[in-house]
C-alpha cells in the first residue's frame, strides 16, 4: 500500500484551504512542496551550525562543512554517480545547463561546429545552447517531434556529423509529459562520440536516476523540484569531462593559489563553486533526497502514473477538452486545452474551487509554436496528489467547460 495519508501529512503547506475549498496542488512541475523534514533541516540549520563552509576551522564551521559534503555525497548515492566529486552543487537546471554551455563551449565548440538539442526543450536547455552557438558562430541542430509529442529518432539519426560537438536533452518534458527514449538517444550519439548532457529537471522526482546505466555525460537537475528548497540544483558531469573544462566564475574557494599575476584552480568539484554557495540548501536537498529515498522512487513513480492514466482518462471523456502531447510514454504533467476558453481564464475558475494549475507556454515557446496555439493549461502531480484530486478537478473542469 502506498501510504499517501502519511505522506500527506508530511506536507504542511497541504492542509490550507484556498478560497474556502481543501487545496489541490496540480503544479508540481513549476515546483513541489516541502516537507516538514526538509523545513526543519532549513530551519535547524540557521539555529545550531550555520556558518560558513570550507573556509573556517571553528567548530560551527566545520558542522556546517560536514553538512554540505555529506549532502554531496546523499546526491552521489541518489543518481549513483561514480564518484562524490563530480557533483557541483547549482542554482538549478537554468545555472548547470549555462555553466556547461559556457565552460564546455569554451574549451571544446570553434566556429562551424554543431549543437544538437530537440525541438521541445524548456528555454534554459535552447537559449544557453543558442547565446554559445551566437558567440562561437557554431550551428544549433532540433531534432524534431511528431504531433503526439514524440521524438522523431528517424530525422536524429540524420542529424550527426563530424562537427557535431554535444546533444542536450530534456528527459521528461515540462509541457508535454514526453519522456524522451534517452538510453536510445545516449547511444546514438556515443556511436558519433558525442557526449550527451540531460536535462532531469522533469525526471529526477519521478523515476529512478542511474547515471552510470544511462552512462549520459552530463545529468541536471534543480532541488525545488524534488521537494528541496529554491535555489539549489546540481550539475553531474563525468569526471574525465569535467577535469577538461574551464571554471565558469572566478572568486573563492574556486582556488589553488592566487597572486596579482597568476591564479592556480581548485581541484573538483571546488574550482565550479565559486563564492559562497546554498549550504543551507544544499543541506536540505540532501535531507529531500533521503526523504524520498524513504519513500521509494519506485513506488512514488507507480502512484504517480496511476494519476496521470486517471486524470488522462479523465479529460479525454471531456469533448471540449484537447491533450497537447499524446507520447505513448509520459511522465509528471498533462498540458491540454479547451475549446472556445483562453487557459488562462480556466486556470482562474478552476483556484476559485482551490485548484493551482499552471497555464501559459511553460518556458516553451517553441512547443507552442509548433502547435500553432498560444498557451496551454497544464496539470502535474507529485507524490502526495491523489485519485480523489485527480476526480475533484476532472469534475470541476466538467462544470467549466459548460460555463464556456
Ligand atoms: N528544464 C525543464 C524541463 C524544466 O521543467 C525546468 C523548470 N521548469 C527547467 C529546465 C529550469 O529549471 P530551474 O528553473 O529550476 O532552473
Amino acid at each position: 500500500m502506498y501510504p499517501i495519508q502519511t505522506i500527506r501529512n508530511q506536507f504542511p503547506i497541504l492542509a490550507q484551504r484556498v478560497h474556502n475549498n481543501p487545496l489541490v496542488y496540480f503544479d508540481n512541475a513549476a515546483t513541489t512542496q516541502k516537507p516538514q523534514c526538509v523545513i526543519d533541516a532549513i530551519v535547524d540549520s540557521y539555529t545550531r551550525t550555520n556558518a560558513n563552509i570550507h573556509r573556517g576551522i571553528h567548530t560551527l564551521s566545520q558542522r556546517s562543512t560536514d553538512l554540505y559534503e555529506q549532502a554531496r555525497a546523499r546526491v552521489q548515492t541518489f543518481i549513483n554517480a561514480p564518484h562524490s566529486r563530480e557533483i557541483i552543487f547549482t542554482k538549478g537546471v537554468t545555472e548547470s545547463l549555462n555553466l556547461l554551455a559556457w565552460s564546455f563551449g569554451e574549451k571544446f565548440i570553434y566556429e562551424g561546429d554543431e549543437i544538437i538539442v530537440s525541438a521541445m526543450e524548456h528555454h534554459s536547455n535552447l537559449v544557453p545552447w543558442q547565446m554559445l552557438c551566437e558567440r562561437k558562430r557554431a550551428t544549433l541542430r532540433f531534432i524534431p517531434f511528431f504531433k503526439n509529442g514524440e521524438l522523431d529518432m528517424e530525422t536524429c539519426k540524420t542529424l550527426f556529423n563530424e562537427r557535431t560537438k554535444l546533444l542536450s536533452i530534456a528527459h521528461v518534458s515540462n509541457s508535454l509529459g514526453t519522456v524522451n527514449p534517452l538510453k536510445e538517444i545516449i547511444d546514438m550519439a556515443h556511436a558519433h562520440n558525442v557526449p550527451v548532457c540531460v536535462d532531469g529537471a522533469q525526471s529526477i522526482q519521478h523515476t529512478a536516476i542511474d547515471v552510470q546505466s544511462l552512462d549520459c555525460d552530463f545529468f541536471a537537475f534543480s532541488g525545488h523540484k524534488i521537494y528541496a528548497p529554491t535555489g539549489i540544483g546540481v550539475l553531474w558531469g563525468k569526471e574525465q569531462w569535467l577535469n577538461e573544462l574551464p571554471p565558469y566564475q572566478g572568486g573563492g574557494g574556486m582556488i589553488k593559489t592566487v597572486s596579482l599575476a597568476h591564479t592556480e584552480y581548485n581541484e573538483l568539484p571546488f574550482r565550479f563553486e565559486a563564492g559562497t554557495t546554498n549550504y543551507v540548501g544544499a543541506h536540505a536537498l540532501g535531507v529531500a533526497l533521503e526523504y524520498v529515498q524513504s519513500i521509494g522512487l519506485a513506488k512514488i513513480e507507480q502512484h504517480e502514473n496511476e494519476l496521470l492514466n486517471c486524470a488522462t482518462q479523465r479529460l479525454q471523456e471531456i469533448d471540449a477538452v484537447h491533450i497537447i502531447g499524446n507520447a505513448r510514454h509520459k511522465a509528471g504533467a498533462i498540458s491540454f486545452i479547451v475549446d472556445g476558453a483562453h487557459p488562462a481564464d480556466v486556470g482562474m475558475i478552476l483556484d476559485k474551487k482551490g485548484i493551482a494549475i499552471r497555464t501559459g507556454t511553460h518556458c516553451t515557446e517553441p512547443v507552442m509554436q509548433f502547435y500553432n496555439i498560444s498557451t496551454t493549461a497544464r496539470i502535474s502531480f507529485g507524490m502526495y496528489n491523489t485519485l480523489d484530486e485527480v476526480n475533484f478537478f476532472a469534475d470541476t473542469l466538467q462544470k467549466v467547460v459548460k460555463m464556456f
